[in-house]
């Protein structure tokens, strides 16, 4: 089977990597614009408090530590790039969610999730440089994060090796032109026609400005997101932090990346200085001793956000050979593996590691404009 795929960040990649490996023929069509969200995500290996998020979120993040893992022993012989899955634990402040937190395990049987209250003296032995001001915290030891550029690094560096795949760089795709039920071939920009049996989209935020040529909404819109990146000495803060939807995430050479900043300015990917300053503010509140170290670089990214953060997998209800895997939002690097497999299983028509149906473009769709 010829597969053509539109985008080349996570999902892009991931979904190249589980249909190549099964012997489909694959091209990626690809045109890095600024803000690509792979790039410029954290790689927290967990929605941020779970269980504000959809059951159907989890149901896909749950798996993405497990997975990783899985690939970066297979990718790192072949690459030499190790994408570190750093397992340094969350350390959750805000008492408001102390209670729920605990409970989420249980009530859905979520390992990854296994959740211990701490007090101040257990919070020093875990966490020696947390402030004075947080007497207690919830601890989740499970929760990993993923150097993600690393990541797409050693993913596009094996695949660039693999025999099944073929990399087109720059060569963004504008129009598709559809017979009757199906796309017959797509065009770049430069108008070379690219012709194939399936075709899948996965142009993260950019996905909503296909609407009118494939005549559905998708209602996915980026959600600008800003970092910054300090940098400690290897191995200084242990754990990833969270208080008020603000992180920090350590990486293993000592840089803590602190986000985020959640704002609608269409594709606008760049940082602003107030925003950088919340971000800072909110780092040194959790950890004053921040302050000593300097701030190496600063990013933003776009999310592709959809409605509940829900991403639309699968095939499109009424043109036959187009697939999508996309509308991530916040947790695309966590729930990228198990998307990716869920969409090379209903490509390949094997059975489905997950309820299918959740996912479904059809059914999403149709509820969005029934609820609209
Ligand atoms: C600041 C920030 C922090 C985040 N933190 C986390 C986190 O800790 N954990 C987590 O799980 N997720 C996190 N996310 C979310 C995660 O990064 C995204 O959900 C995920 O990366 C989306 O991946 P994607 O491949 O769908 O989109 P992208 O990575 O944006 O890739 C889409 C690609 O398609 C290309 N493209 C677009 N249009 C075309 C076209 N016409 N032709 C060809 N190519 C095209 C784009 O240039 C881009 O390269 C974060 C995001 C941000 C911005």
């Amino acid at each position: 089977m010829n597969i053509v795929i539109i985008g080349a960040g996570i999902s892009g990649l991931l979904s190249a990597l589980e249909l190549a490996e099964q012997g489909c023929q694959v091209n990626i069509y690809n045109q890095t614009y600024a803000g690509q969200a792979s790039w410029a995500g954290g790689g927290i290996l967990s929605p941020m408090y779970p269980w504000r998020y959809p059951r159907a979120v989890n149901l896909l993040a749950q798996h993405g530590k497990a997975l990783y893992q899985t690939w970066n022993e297979k990718l790192q012989p072949v690459t030499g790039i190790d994408f570190e899955i750093h397992e340094t634990g969350m350390l959750i402040l805000d008492e408001t969610d102390f209670e729920v937190g605990l409970n989420y395990k249980t009530q859905f049987q979520d390992p990854m999730q296994h959740c211990e209250y701490l007090q101040r003296e257990q919070l020093d032995q875990v966490n020696p440089h947390l402030s004075e001001q947080f007497q207690h915290a919830i601890y989740f030891p499970e929760i990993a994060n993923v150097r993600n550029p690393r990541l797409l690094q050693s993913l596009r560096n094996y695949l660039e090796q693999h025999p099944k795949v073929q990399f087109f760089d720059q060569m963004p795709i504008q129009k598709f032109h559809i017979q009757q039920d199906k796309i017959e071939y797509v065009e770049t920009e430069t108008g070379q026609k690219v012709y194939a049996d399936q075709f899948v989209v996965t142009t993260g935020a950019w996905s909503g400005l296909w609407s009118a040529q494939l005549g559905l909404e998708l209602p996915v819109r980026p959600v600008q997101g800003q970092m910054a990146l300090i940098k400690t000495p290897a191995h200084w803060l242990p754990t990833m932090c969270m208080n008020r939807v603000m992180y920090l995430i350590p990486r293993m050479d000592g840089h803590i990346i602190c986000g985020s900043s959640m704002q609608e300015c269409g594709f606008n990917a760049e940082t602003s200085d107030q925003i950088q300053q919340n971000i800072l503010e909110a780092a040194y509140e959790m950890v004053p001793e921040l302050a000593q170290f300097p701030v190496v670089q600063n990013w933003a990214g776009l999310r592709p956000s959809s409605p509940e953060g829900i991403p639309y997998i699968g095939q499109l209800p009424h043109l036959h050979n187009v697939w999508i895997n996309l509308g991530h939002f916040r947790n695309g690097l966590c729930m990228g593996p198990a998307s990716a497999q869920l969409l090379r299983q209903l490509i390949l028509k094997q059975p489905t590691s997950v309820d299918s149906t959740i996912y479904s473009p059809e059914q999403l769709l149709k509820l969005e404009v029934m609820t609209s």
